[in-house]
C-alpha cells in the first residue's frame, strides 16, 4: 500500500497507537490488532491504518501506546436521556404515567433551586464522560434558570451535546407548567444563546415532553421555531406504552395515530428525534422514513417499565435513522456498553449482529443526530471523538479473545457487548482533547 505523504511536523500533535475497532457501516467493522490513530492539533483525525504502514511516517513522532489488554473505539452516543432523571435512577413503579407522577415530577420540580440544578448538573454531565459518551440528546428540566445552568456547565466541562428546555403546559403539577407562549418564549432564547456554542459542541433542541403533556398552541407555536430555525433539533417521545397510547387517542381524537399528533403541527422532520416508538404500526414507520425523522431505542428502559419489544429488526430494515439511547432514568444507566447488551436481549428470537449493536452506539447514533458527517468511527477528516477500554486481565488468557491477537474481533466484541462496563472506561476524549482519565496510559 502506498501512503500519501504527510508533513508529520504539521498535521499529526498525537499518534495512538493500539487495539482499535470501528464501524464503517451497520455491517462492517474495521479491526486493526496494532494499529495507529493519528490526530492533528485541532482535534481532527488525519489518519487511522496499521502500525507497521505508518511506522516509518511515523519517526519522530511522540506516539502514546496504549497497553496490551487496551481497545480504542469511537465515543459512544446516547440519543435519549433526561439531566434532571439522574438521581432517581432505578425507582420502580407500575407503569409509565404512574412513574411519572410518583417519581419523576417531584423530583423535576427541584430545579427550580440553581444549587440543586448545579449539582446535579455538574454529576451528570461528568457521569456521561466516566461513561465514554461524547454526544447525548439531552432532556432537560422545565426550569429555564436550570437549562441555563446545564448548558453553561456542559461548556465547562467540555461535554458534546444536543439540550433543551423540556416544554409542558398542561397535565403535569403546577410548579413544572408554564403558558405556552411564555415557553416559546424562553425556549427560543435559550436556543439563541446556545445553538452552536463551544465551537459547536453544544447544539439546541425544542424538547416538548411528550403529546399529552402540549397543548395544541404549544405544538404549533413549536412547528412555528422549527420552520424558522430548521438547523435546531426537536426532541420527544413517541409511542412508548399502550396506555399512553390509548390515552393521546382520547385527547386527539382527530388523529389516526399518535405520529399524526406531531405531524399536524409540523414537528416531524429531519433533525426530529423520537425516544422509543416501540408500538409503531408499519403506515407510522413508512412516514416517519419519509420525513426523515430519527428513532432512539431505549431497551434498558423498555425493560424496566415494561413498555413493550421494539421492532428493531424491521427499523433496521427500513432505514430509518436510529441510535441506542440509556433514557436515564427509566434506564438505570448511563452506560450504552449496558444498553448494547440489552437491546441484543430484548429481541427475544433473534440474534441481533454484533457489528450492528456496535454501529448503533457510534456512527449509527451519530447519524440519527445528523452528526455522522463529523463523527462515529476512525475516518480522516472527523473529530477525533474516542475511547480507550480497559478489557479486564484473566488468568486463562489462551481462552479469552486478547485485545492484541489478530483474527478476534468478533470474539473480542462479543465480550465487549457482554461483558462491557463502565469500569472498563479509561479515557474519553472529545475533538482530540482528554476530558476523562480513570488510569493514566503509558507512553514510550
Ligand atoms: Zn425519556
Amino acid at each position: 500500500m502506498t501512503l500519501p505523504p504527510i508533513n508529520t511536523s504539521q498535521l499529526v500533535s498525537r499518534a495512538y497507537r493500539g487495539a482499535i475497532l470501528h464501524a464503517l457501516a451497520k455491517d462492517e467493522l474495521v479491526y486493526l490488532a496494532d494499529g495507529v490513530l493519528l490526530v492533528d492539533a485541532q482535534g481532527m483525525i488525519t489518519a487511522c491504518g496499521p502500525w507497521l504502514e505508518w511506522q516509518e511516517a511515523l519517526a519522530g513522532v511522540a506516539v502514546i501506546r496504549c497497553l496490551a489488554n487496551q481497545l480504542i473505539v469511537p465515543g459512544f452516543v446516547d440519543t435519549h436521556v433526561h439531566l434532571p432523571q439522574m438521581a432517581v435512577a432505578g425507582c420502580q413503579a407500575p407503569s409509565l404515567l404512574e412513574w411519572l407522577d410518583t417519581h419523576i415530577f417531584a423530583e423535576e420540580a427541584r430545579f427550580a433551586d440553581a444549587d440543586y440544578a448545579r449539582t446535579i448538573s455538574e454529576w451528570f454531565l461528568s457521569e456521561l464522560l466516566a461513561n465514554g459518551t461524547t454526544l447525548a440528546n439531552v432532556f432537560l428540566t422545565s426550569h429555564p434558570g436550570a437549562s441555563q445552568i446545564a448548558f453553561e456547565t456542559a461548556a465547562r466541562l467540555g461535554n458534546r451535546v444536543v439540550m433543551g428546555q423540556t416544554l409542558m403546559d398542561k397535565q403535569a403539577p403546577d410548579s413544572l407548567l408554564r403558558p405556552a407562549a411564555q415557553l416559546l418564549q424562553e425556549t427560543e432564547s435559550l436556543c439563541r444563546q446556545w445553538h452552536g456554542a463551544n465551537d459547536g459542541r453544544i447544539q439546541y433542541a425544542w424538547v416538548p415532553r411528550f403529546a399529552l403533556t402540549s397543548s395544541e398552541e404549544l405544538m404549533s407555536g413549536l412547528g412555528e421555531l422549527r420552520r424558522q430555525y430548521p438547523e435546531v433539533y426537536l426532541h420527544t417521545h413517541l409511542s412508548e406504552q399502550l396506555g399512553e397510547i390509548a390515552a393521546v387517542k382520547a385527547q386527539f381524537p382527530w388523529a389516526s395515530d399518535y405520529t399524526e399528533v406531531y405531524e399536524r403541527f409540523g414537528l416531524l422532520g429531519t433533525r426530529t428525534v423520537l425516544a422509543h416508538g416501540i408500538h409503531l404500526c408499519d403506515g407510522e414507520l413508512t412516514r416517519l422514513k419519509a420525513l426523515d425523522a430519527s428513532l432512539a431505542h431505549c431497551p434498558s428502559s423498555n425493560f424496566f417499565l415494561k413498555s413493550g419489544r421494539f421492532r428493531l429488526m424491521e427499523v433496521l430494515r427500513r432505514q430509518l435513522r436510529l441510535g441506542l439511547g440509556s433514557d436515564v432514568g427509566a434506564g438505570p444507566t448511563l452506560s450504552l456498553l449496558t444498553v448494547m447488551k440489552d437491546a441484543q436481549y430484548m429481541q427475544a428470537d433473534t440474534l441481533v449482529p454484533l457489528a450492528t449493536l456496535f454501529y448503533l452506539a457510534t456512527l449509527g447514533g451519530a447519524e440519527a443526530l445528523h452528526q455522522g458527517h463529523r463523527l462515529g468511527n476512525f475516518e480522516p477528516g472527523k473529530e477525533a471523538d474516542f475511547v480507550v477500554l480497559d478489557f479486564p486481565a484473566t488468568p486463562v488468557s489462551h481462552d479469552k479473545p486478547s485485545v492484541q491477537s489478530p483474527g478476534t474481533s468478533e470474539a473480542l466484541l462479543s465480550r465487549l457487548v457482554y461483558q462491557g462496563h463502565q469500569q472498563w472506561i479509561s479515557e474519553t476524549y472529545i475533538r482530540g482533547q482528554r476530558v476523562y482519565q480513570r488510569a493514566p496510559i503509558v507512553q514510550n
